[in-house]
């Protein structure tokens, strides 16, 4: 997956693609990345990207002319990419939108504003806006890592098993199960008996139990019985009324 990003800090995105799960997706071909200095398509000298803001007010605002020149040298190869705008002001980035751009591949090229923002007229130039939730940061920088390293993880190959992608949250409609390495007993903390019974029907089934227990406790909207099969709607009835006695016997 060919993968551009352009940045006025373009070490903050190679520092961390250099590093683990991502280096190795580079170094085995899965993903080309390619990451623009805005600067280098400056006009001037002083090789600027902002100016005033029209109207006054404060903060800087990023030119529009260094980002166009070079998303338009992007272009050049002929390879059109899906222009991806960081934004705060965007669709909030999901699980489900990571998993359609993995399965796409489509060549993606991500822009990271800075300041307060890049000129408006950058919008004639994206097919997208993304956030990656409702807060601010300084810049683009973070929020295209993340949505990089989402997509990425789910490209088949990049991670060692890729049960990994497939089993984590979100991916099979509610959150992961919990999970326990050695040792056995951590300060008087033992680790569930079933996941050291070797009795793989009954793991399976509390792992379900668990995962079905966290969505429920933590992102109940994430549980649509619809798409439950039969054994995980057993399972949610079964934790519904273990919840239920547990608050009776509270009273
Ligand atoms: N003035 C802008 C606003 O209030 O909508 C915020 C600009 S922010 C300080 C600078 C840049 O950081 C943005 O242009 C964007 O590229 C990036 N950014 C900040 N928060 C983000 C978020 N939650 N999701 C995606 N990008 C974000």
């Amino acid at each position: 997956m060919k993968i551009d990003v352009l940045t006025i800090f373009p070490e903050m995105i190679r520092s961390y693609m250099t590093q683990s799960i991502m280096a190795r997706a580079i170094q085995k071909g899965f993903v080309e990345l390619n990451v623009t200095n805005i600067r280098d398509f400056a006009a001037d000298k002083a090789r600027s990207v902002d100016d005033y803001p029209y109207g006054g007010g404060p903060g800087m605002v990023m030119k529009i002319e260094p980002v166009f020149n070079a998303l338009k040298a992007l272009h050049l190869d002929g390879i059109k990419r899906h222009v991806v705008l960081t934004t705060p002001q965007g669709s909030v980035f999901v699980q489900s939108k990571a998993q359609e751009m993995a399965a796409g591949a489509k060549p993606l090229a991500i822009i990271c504003g800075r300041y307060e923002g890049i000129d408006e007229r950058i919008l004639e130039l994206v097919n997208e806006e993304i956030s990656i939730g409702d807060y601010v940061l300084t810049g683009g920088e973070l929020p295209a890592l993340v949505i990089i390293d989402s997509i990425v993880r789910l490209i088949p190959g990049v991670l060692g098993d890729s049960r990994s992608g497939v089993e984590d949250s979100f991916s099979s409609g509610y959150l992961d199960y919990p999970h326990y390495t050695r040792p056995e007993e951590f300060q008087g903390q033992r680790v569930p008996p079933v996941l050291l019974s070797g009795h793989h029907k009954e793991i399976n089934r509390w792992r379900i139990k668990q995962a079905l227990k966290k969505t429920l406790q933590h992102k109940p909207s994430l549980i649509d019985a619809g798409v439950l099969n039969e054994e995980e709607r057993k399972t949610l009835k079964e934790i519904k009324e273990e919840i239920e006695n547990e608050l009776s016997n509270c009273i």
